[in-house]
């Protein structure tokens, strides 16, 4: 794949967080590629920095946080040379969307729908985005259109309606809406679908999929349930503690999972456990992390050389990634579980 098929490129990033107990490595050497028109999901435990990264790609990260190392590429530009002002005039909610995770607190109770998502558009497009005049014209048109698309019954009333007069699924769509408003290329969802009841969730699958076939949309997923990331990611990566661990297409990495840990996280999904036993062990600390392989406490597979220094990744001519040294050059796989 040529740099040109890339929207989006992060590498090496690093990422920690001083506190009062130390300094926390939230994220270390993450990699992650979004070819253009792709959803790539991004997975992984709770706490393993998924949300941080995406929270670094849109240049939302906490104040205390420090970028160690690394580039976050976007259409050519390196994000983290940015500051904060020309983030927020050029990038974000402009050209990166972000759908966020709880539709129940993402929009103001005391304001109408209507008003909270023209505001956006005023913002970032003071011209309408028609390059011209009748700019209030131009943003209800458009706004009009998006809550037709993301399946909002009668939008000229919903616009005139509190959040609190719509279900959790209609908010959920709302916002959805709001992030496509100026036109992104790329939309951010930090597990959009957590909040929501397992009937809506689907729905709100396959509208996003829908979306991004219709508009042309890049997608970076964020989500813990693999059974997400089968139903709507082209391409998946996969995170442990702070590292990216593996990545490639969806189905590739499904039907053969190479990393000892995507495979002890797929064989305790729910939807294919025959016990629920799951992963021996607790997430490492980010205060603390094991050196090496950040998985090696709890890898079946662990030899002596795994603690010494973080393995490299190595990519087949499939485009699937591997950071775990039993995929080195000479190393024999080890047995995948049942
Ligand atoms: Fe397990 Fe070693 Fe591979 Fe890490 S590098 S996943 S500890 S075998």
């Amino acid at each position: 794949m040529s740099a040109g098929d890339l929207l989006l490129r992060v590498e090496g990033l690093r990422i920690s967080i001083p506190t009062d107990d130390g300094v926390a490595q939230i994220l270390d050497h993450v990699d992650l590629r979004i070819p253009r028109g792709r959803i790539v999901g991004v997975v992984g435990e709770s706490g393993c920095g998924k949300s941080t990264l995406a929270r670094a790609v849109l240049g939302i990260l906490p104040r205390a946080a420090r970028v160690d190392a690394g580039r976050i590429v976007f259409e050519g530009e390196d994000l983290l040379a940015l500051d904060q002002r020309e983030l927020t005039r050029r990038i974000r909610g402009k050209e990166i969307g972000f759908i966020p995770q709880d539709p129940f607190l993402a929009l103001n109770p005391t304001f109408k729908v209507g008003t909270q998502l023209l505001e956006i558009m005023r913002w970032h497009a003071p011209d309408g985005g028609d390059g011209g005049g009748g700019r209030r014209g131009a943003h209800r048109a458009r706004l009009l259109d998006l809550l037709r698309a993301v399946q909002i019954a009668d939008p000229e009333a919903a616009l005139d309606r509190y959040p609190h007069q719509f279900s959790g699924g209609q908010r959920q769509r709302l916002l959805i809406a709001g992030a496509l408003a100026c036109r992104p290329r790329l939309v951010i969802a930090d597990e959009p679908t957590t909040a929501l009841d397992v009937t809506t969730q689907l729905q709100i699958l396959r509208l996003l999929r829908d979306l991004a076939n219709r508009f042309g949309l890049s997608m970076l997923f964020v989500t813990h349930d693999f059974g997400v990331v089968a139903q709507l990611c082209d391409d998946v990566m996969v995170m442990y503690a702070g590292q990216s661990v593996e990545g490639g297409g969806t189905a590739e990495i499904l039907e053969r999972p190479r990393h000892p840990y995507t495979q002890l996280l797929l064989a305790c999904h729910p939807d294919r456990a025959q016990d629920l036993a799951g992963i021996p062990g607790t997430v490492a600390s980010p205060l603390a992390p094991p050196p090496g392989c950040r998985f090696h406490p709890r890898c079946p597979s662990a030899r002596p050389d795994c603690a010494v220094a973080r393995p490299a990744t190595v990519v087949d001519a499939g485009g699937h990634a591997v950071g775990c040294v039993l995929y080195h050059a000479g190393a024999v796989p080890a047995a995948r579980p049942s």
